[in-house]
């Protein structure tokens, strides 16, 4: 039991996206998200590993985080254009990957020449908000919205009990339902001193996904566009205004539908992080997705 509590505290204290400070998250793809920017493939240099004493340590709460400013949801008139539409939803990692880490570490083809683990754990908050439980949640709000707008959605997982899927599965599904729109939600966990924000990844064109990247482009900058009435700031520490090109994701590479992945905010910043435990921000997000979903297709 020990052993695997310890496990569960690494797991939930290393990056999912960008985390540098946790020496195993370069050497063990199971403790790193497939968006990790500490990928030797990476197109932007990972930010310089913390060694500031404003770092957390693992065993111990950060300060108490501030009461997050969250503007009233509004419900937004959305585009009569999602109506039919096919849009993937992929809650980024899963609730038991972690126990299952033979499984999720199997390297596939990550397309453009890559390999990368079936899965990763993700990364979560310092107290044990695991990020699966975020991607979930965003997700089956944005779920929600669009239904109502009366979208045909495809969830990537519906629940957080299983493992997996492999990215070589989640890019599988959306290519097979023919999207019109795809998604990968996920939220990082950066360790460097102020890095706050979400960004935008967006795909560069490798192999077969090179007929859906122009659209996937035009996607992402209208959900940087949208994503900034959330009340989460654009990210200070990864891309460029809020948008990210990268060309080492799997879930990237392989999909022929358009798709980008978003990292919602920086799990590992305690203002990032009460917006995104918050009900006010999950709706947020899941309506800015959606209003950005609906201009794609205006
Ligand atoms: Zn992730």
């Amino acid at each position: 039991m020990l052993l695997v509590m310890s496990l569960l505290v690494v797991v939930l204290i290393s990056g999912c996206g960008s985390s540098t400070s946790i020496a195993a998250d370069r050497t063990d793809p199971s403790l790193a998200g497939e968006e990790s920017t500490t990928s030797s493939s990476s197109m932007t240099p990972p930010t310089a590993p913390s060694t500031s004493s404003d770092a957390v340590p693992a065993n111990e709460s950060p300060t108490a985080a501030p009461t997050p400013t969250i503007a009233p949801h509004l419900p937004r008139p959305l585009s009569p254009g999602l109506a039919g539409k096919v849009i993937v939803i992929d809650a980024g990692h899963n609730g038991g990957n972690a126990s299952h880490l033979s499984e999720i570490n199997r390297l596939v083809d990550a397309g453009n020449g890559v390999t990368k683990a079936c899965d990763t754990t993700g990364t979560g908050s310092f107290d044990g908000y695991p990020e699966y439980a975020f991607t979930l949640a965003v997700a089956e709000r944005l779920a929600g919205v669009l239904r109502a707008a009366g979208s045909q959605v495809v969830m990537i997982r519906e629940d957080s009990s299983g493992w997996g899927p492999c990215i070589t599965e989640r890019a599988r599904i959306g290519n097979e339902a023919g999207a019109d729109l795809a998604i990968s939600i996920h939220g990082d966990g950066n360790d460097a001193p102020g890095a706050r924000g979400f960004h935008v990844l967006i795909p560069a064109a490798t192999a077969q996904n090179a007929v859906m990247v122009p659209a996937a482009q035009r996607f992402g900058a209208l959900l940087r566009d949208s994503f900034t009435t959330t009340g989460m700031p654009v990210s200070n520490y990864l891309g460029s205004g809020g948008l990210m090109l990268r060309g080492d994701l799997g879930g990237l590479n392989l999909s022929t539908v358009p798709k980008v992945f978003i990292e919602c905010g920086n799990m590992h910043n305690a203002e990032d992080l009460a917006l995104m435990r918050s009900d006010g921000f999950q709706q947020n997000a899941a309506d800015a997705i959606a209003t950005a979903m609906g201009a794609f297709f205006d």
